[in-house]
């Protein structure tokens, strides 16, 4: 298990090189007018969701935008973003609008993958999506630098820390190498970005109805509230 910003390390000295070319206007209206999943056949449209460009130095990454999210233009705009909201309203990180000042919003892909085939939610985009958008994240993570990346839903799980199960990593705050900390260990580490796991707020997602797993992210909000609290320049 290993804590990274995600692709290889070819692919991450390569966002990192561009990263350093680029302004975060200039990356945001490069990912605005991708159209490689088009191209590729994966979707009939292209509409790549993004936050206002901030320096925030802390990254939410989620799964893709949904539909509410393409037609309003705004990340977790929908009904999943309310649940977020609370939660990191919860964490100390105040109401939505102020949470969207302090985090910048974004996701493992950028366009709505469309409804999931079941019609429960929306379709998992598929790994070939995930490969094509890689580098857009890749950038961005690059050019943010960001000190902490909250990792929204089993993608951006498994993206930042591999392999692991939901219920052992929520709840839990980790450090580069997938080494577990605590709050205070992990302020003091000068190891960075420090990765902290949230479940998806989706309704569609049922992790949340079990009682055990709801004290998972009740201990998640605790950790994010502690670290938010005590970092500087947070
Ligand atoms: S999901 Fe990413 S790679 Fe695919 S078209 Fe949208 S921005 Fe481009």
């Amino acid at each position: 298990m290993a804590v990274t910003s995600g692709g290889n390390r070819t692919q991450r000295a390569a966002a990192g090189a561009l990263a350093n070319q680029l302004t975060l206007p200039q990356l945001h209206l490069q990912i605005l007018n991708c159209q490689r999943c088009v191209v590729a056949g994966l979707i009939d449209h292209a509409a790549p969701i993004l936050p206002a460009p901030s320096r925030a130095g802390m990254v939410l990454v989620g799964q893709a935008p949904g539909r509410v999210e393409e037609g309003v233009g705004r990340p977790f705009s929908g009904r999943a973003g309310r649940f977020l909201f609370r939660w990191l309203e919860e964490a100390g990180l105040g109401d939505e609008e102020s949470a969207r000042r302090t985090v910048y919003l974004t996701s493992i892909t950028k366009c709505f993958p469309g409804p999931s085939p079941s019609g429960a939610g929306d379709r998992r985009p598929s790994p070939a999506e995930v490969d094509l958008c890689r580098g857009h994240l890749e950038s961005q993570l690059a050019l943010l630098r960001p000190w902490l990346i909250v990792a929204v839903g089993q993608m951006a799980l498994e993206r930042f820390l591999g392999p692991l199960p939901m219920h052992l990593a929520v709840g839990r705050i980790f450090g580069p190498g997938g080494v577990e900390l605590g709050p205070l260990d992990a302020l003091a580490s000068s190891g960075r970005p420090l990765v902290l796991p949230l479940p998806h707020p989706s309704g569609a997602s049922r992790w949340l109805n079990a009682p055990e797993h709801r004290a998972l992210l009740g201990m998640a909000l605790q950790a994010l509230r502690e670290l938010v609290e005590r970092a500087p320049n947070s």
